[in-house]
């Protein structure tokens, strides 16, 4: 086996230096948003998943490889039980720069300040509707009220740059692009509105008809905000603009439009330990195989992840009749 003892960074082979995991901690939720999950959803049986302790062995190894920020995904990572044990490990984790959450927010009334105070550096919270009956048509079980009184806990508890994220739906939401822009103009936070994406079959729409691309999300809000562009970026599909004369930054997340793969920093692992080496297709690496090895130790690991370097694919192609598509929902994937 190569001696890797030196080898202190990811680096794949069109030289893309990844140091940004997103690692799903359930696939399990207590909504069901119609662009992420299908109604009736069968989730993955406890043996399947990794344990908290394997979540932050893999965390762990990845820092050491010069991984730096953290985002903790799913399904929805506060519905994982003893999630707040993980994260307060996390918080504490030599050479982790960031640590970051997407949460539906449903739960952070109760969860804001301890997150907090395990060190998690920023929120980010979807919110798809500022109407409570729209709100549960499309998380089909979310309440709104729930979600609203999150944001203001996180904001109470002393977060920084909360981000909203919105997905923005032809026949469900694009009517209230502007009044979601409004509320986080009123309440200093950001905004990232986000294009559907083809990541499996959706149970309620065919995805062709709703997707609702960026250009014409900007386009609603430039008619009532000036957007003054930011050279800011999360090194992947997001792009920022400043809105004149108040804090918040809307951010457009256009996967599906833009293609900005050259510069993906980042790699996903699954909550079943599937390291995913990109949003838009299938190359993966069983890292659980390899955690549940008795005989494997960390050094193992860390091949493993140097490796998979070798495999991680140059861009997706999502709605490219050319290309498969992903079969795995986004619960499955990690947001
Ligand atoms: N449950 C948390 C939440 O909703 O924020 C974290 C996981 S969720 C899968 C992460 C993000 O992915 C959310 O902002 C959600 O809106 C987004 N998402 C889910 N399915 C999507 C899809 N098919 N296309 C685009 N965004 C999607
Ligand atoms: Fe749950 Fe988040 Fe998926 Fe909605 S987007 S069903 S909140 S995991």
């Amino acid at each position: 086996m190569p001696d890797n003892s030196q080898v202190t960074e990811l680096i794949d082979k069109f030289g893309r230096r990844v140091d940004y995991i997103r690692l799903s901690v359930t696939d399990r939720c207590d909504f069901r948003c119609v662009y992420c999950m299908t109604e009736d959803m069968t989730f993955l049986p406890r043996d399947q998943i990794l344990s908290l302790e394997e979540l932050y062995r893999v965390a762990k190894v990845f820092t050491e490889l010069g991984v730096k920020k953290i985002r903790l995904t799913g399904g929805e990572p506060m519905v994982r039980s003893n999630v707040m044990s993980l994260i307060e490990k996390l918080g504490a984790l030599p050479g982790l720069e960031e640590l970051l959450l997407t949460t539906n927010g449903a739960q952070l009334e109760k969860y804001a300040i301890p997150l907090k105070a395990a060190g998690v550096n920023r929120i980010n919270i979807s919110i798809d509707s500022l109407d409570a009956e729209r709100f549960k048509r499309i998380s089909r079980v979310g309440k709104l009220d729930k979600v609203l009184a999150g944001i203001e806990a996180a904001s109470a508890a002393g977060f920084e740059r909360i981000r909203l994220n919105s997905v923005v739906m032809r026949g469900y939401n694009e009517d209230e692009v502007l009044d979601l822009a409004d509320y986080a103009v009123e309440h200093d936070l950001d905004i990232a509105f986000i294009e559907e994406m083809p990541l499996g079959e959706a149970s309620d729409h065919a995805r062709e008809d709703t997707t609702c691309s960026n250009a014409w999300v900007r386009e609603k809000i430039e008619e009532k905000y000036q957007l003054v562009d930011s050279a800011e970026t999360t090194a992947g599909p997001a792009r920022f603009a400043k809105i004149a004369d108040h804090k918040s930054r809307i951010g457009f997340i256009s996967p599906v439009t833009h293609n900005f793969c050259e510069d993906c920093n980042r790699v996903r692992v699954t909550v079943e330990g599937r390291l995913l080496l990109c949003l838009g297709n299938e190359h993966s690496v069983d890292l659980r195989a390899i955690l549940r090895n008795p005989k494997n130790d960390d050094t193992v690991l860390k091949q493993a992840l140097i490796d998979s370097m070798q495999i991680k694919p140059e861009r997706h192609y999502f709605f490219d009749k050319d290309h498969a598509q992903p079969v795995r929902l986004m619960n499955m994937t990690g947001g």
